[in-house]
């Protein structure tokens, strides 16, 4: 099957390839003339997620989805979330984010030695944190959407070779000693996020029940 996947994000595009397998056939907007950065304007994953996947479809007419992840920390109330990508700023520096990331944690833990210094317990599980994707499909110009969510903590430093955006400093719960960074792809796509949410969409595609 023949789709365009939104997204310009080489990362993704080989995580959805193996995910997805030999049954399908994706398309990047280049390879569809599409150069411009496609706009991601939402205040949602789910709108930024639809937003994308009905810019190619108004401007190719072709079956295609996208997908928005956001990664959610509990004790930064939820953020980065939908801001994810631009967290550090507007130029989207996995480094600079990472490292944002890592500062605005580390200054929580001091936060917390400093409570328990004076009697008060602060929150517990400072690091709790899990990366959300929803993907939209159009298929024949209808919307369809698929989630998928992957429980984790934040590393005190980044690790790992593998993978790409925030990986180096994610820890998923089922593979506690390294980070998804240090995990094969294979690994990565089994219990990922996106994985979940693509396996969804492939289901539908084969048997028509969404998730
Ligand atoms: P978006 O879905 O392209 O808007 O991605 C939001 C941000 O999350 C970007 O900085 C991506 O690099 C990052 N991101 C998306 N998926 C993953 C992942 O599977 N691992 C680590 N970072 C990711």
């Amino acid at each position: 099957m023949k789709m365009v996947f939104a997204t310009g994000n080489s990362g993704k595009l080989r995580e959805a390839s193996e995910i997805l397998g030999k049954g399908f056939e994706l398309v990047t907007p280049a390879q569809m003339g599409i150069n411009e950065e496609i706009p991601e304007t939402g205040t949602t994953l789910r709108a930024n997620s639809q937003q994308k996947a009905d810019y190619i479809w108004q401007h190719c007419h072709t079956d295609c989805f996208a997908d928005d992840t956001g990664l959610e920390v509990d004790v930064l109330g939820g953020a980065p979330g939908v801001h994810t990508a631009r967290y550090a700023g507007e130029d989207k520096d996995f480094g600079k984010n990472m490292d944002k990331l890592l500062d605005e944690l580390a200054r929580k833990e001091m936060e917390a030695s400093l409570m328990r210094s004076i009697g008060i317990t602060p929150k517990k599980n400072l690091r709790r944190a899990r990366f959300k994707s929803v993907v939209t499909l159009i298929l024949g110009g209808e919307r369809h959407f698929f989630t998928g969510v992957l429980e984790g903590r934040i590393a005190r430093c980044r690790s790992g070779n593998g993978g790409f955006g925030y990986d180096p400093v994610f820890v998923a719960d089922e593979y506690p000693e390294t980070t998804l960074a240090g995990i094969s792809e294979e690994q990565k796509n089994s219990i990922s996020h996106r994985g979940k949410a693509l396996r969804a969409m492939a289901a539908f595609l084969k048997d028509g029940a969404e998730a």
